[in-house]
């Protein structure tokens, strides 16, 4: 098809081209005595995109789930004991990752739309006297459903608790789009990928370790070779890696490290906010409803839609994708067919959602869903209006 292609799913997202660019590059030595300049400029500016001032930020060859295992097998003893709320595919996945690897998980399960209960996680906490609890798993921003929980409520209900517990936040579609303060809210394990906020490639996953974290991982008798933190920690002290790095993926990260922090931190998570601002007064306007169950609760870097009972959410991905060239997200797991999900985080802009808006309501249309076409692109554009 002739013109651009919109990638409209929440991740992988689109990469700007001075990301392709900075990635087109000759490969180099590793091992060379230029090359720790590289690694530092990586690691020493990456906690910034957090909010990090204490521990460390690690960078493995991997994606997002390879992280939930590298954090857990560093810092929690085998068998240990976690809590996790579960509602969503990535908070079941990050539960079932735990259970592969021999540990408990507590559930507390909530219905999909909606986040985390820092109440109820104070009540479990509370109600583990004799400390057993290691760990509670927390996906921040649940991508299946596109909801946001509050990282620092929960910690407030930890500290509440008076519960040693490290918190484990999965940060893959929040981290590098939305508001992440890693210090303020006690975060032990933040972990990510490339392919989202960071707009690179998948390739890259990223842990940041507090220094509590750290200690832990001094002291864990858990078994683990690749992801093990001990020869990476040493390495990177060096300014290199214990394995081969990905190279063009790592400087991609480098200019996009320049990227996000020439914007600001807060700049990039106010724009996110802007930019579904728009999405949600177009859901309202197309008279549909967001599968996040309450507007406090709904996520700015990505928007689920539910589709009326009996249109299959398929129908409309299938239409968007085949007829105007948009890939939207599709439901998973509980809620296929059902809903379908509007990525509107990385290299984003309101001019380049508007079209992605224009082609999600010819599909909406074409799929026999009543609503009035320029409907949800005018209540966005509303939004999006600099008025001087
Ligand atoms: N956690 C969340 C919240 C995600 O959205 C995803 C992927 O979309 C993952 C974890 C898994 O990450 P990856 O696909 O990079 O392994």
């Amino acid at each position: 098809m002739a013109g651009r292609h919109f990638l409209q799913i929440p991740g992988p997202t689109p990469v700007p081209d001075r990301l392709q660019r900075a990635m087109h590059r000759q490969m180099e030595d590793h091992r060379s005595s230029a090359f720790p300049a590289f690694t530092r400029s990586i690691l020493s500016r990456l906690p910034q995109i957090v909010k990090q001032t204490k521990g460390e930020a690690f960078v493995f060859p991997a994606t997002g789930s390879a992280m939930w295992e590298a954090a857990l097998v560093n810092t929690v003893n085998p068998g240990a004991r976690l809590l996790a709320p579960r509602f969503g595919q990535f908070s079941h996945l990050f539960i079932q990752t735990a259970r592969t690897l021999g540990y408990t998980v507590d559930v507390l399960e909530e219905p999909w739309g909606e986040a985390a209960s820092a109440e109820r996680i104070e009540a479990a906490l509370k109600a583990d006297t004799a400390h057993h609890i290691q760990g509670v798993l927390l996906v921040h921003n649940e991508t299946a459903t596109g909801v946001t929980s509050d990282v620092g409520a929960v910690r407030a209900a930890m500290d509440r608790a008076q519960h040693p517990a490290l918190l484990f936040v999965d940060g893959v579609s929040s981290i590098a789009s939305l508001d992440f303060r890693f210090d303020e809210w006690g975060v032990d394990c933040a972990i990510t990928g490339s392919q989202k906020g960071f707009m690179l490639p998948a390739g890259l996953g990223m842990l940041f370790a507090s220094e509590k974290a750290l200690a832990r991982v001094e002291q864990c008798t858990t078994p683990r070779a690749y992801f093990d933190l001990r020869p990476m920690r040493a390495n990177n002290a060096q300014g290199y890696f214990p394995s081969t790095p990905a190279l063009s993926l790592l400087y991609g990260l480098d200019e996009a490290l320049t990227m996000l922090l020439d914007e600001g931190m807060d700049n990039v998570a106010a724009r996110h906010t802007r930019l579904a601002n728009g999405v949600r007064a177009a859901v309202k306007a197309w008279g549909l409803r967001e599968c996040a169950m309450r507007p406090e609760i709904a996520s700015d870097s990505l928007t689920a839609i539910v589709v009326p009972e009996g249109t299959d959410a398929r129908t409309v991905i299938d239409i968007a994708f085949t007829r105007y060239d948009i890939a939207l997200g599709s439901g998973l797991s509980e809620v296929s067919g059902k809903v379908f999900r509007i990525g509107h985080l990385g290299d984003m802009n309101a001019l380049t959602l508007a079209g992605a808006l224009a082609g999600v309501e010819m599909a909406l249309a074409d799929a026999g869903i009543p609503i009035t076409l320029g409907s949800g692109v005018g209540a966005a554009l509303a939004q999006w209006r600099v008025q001087a």
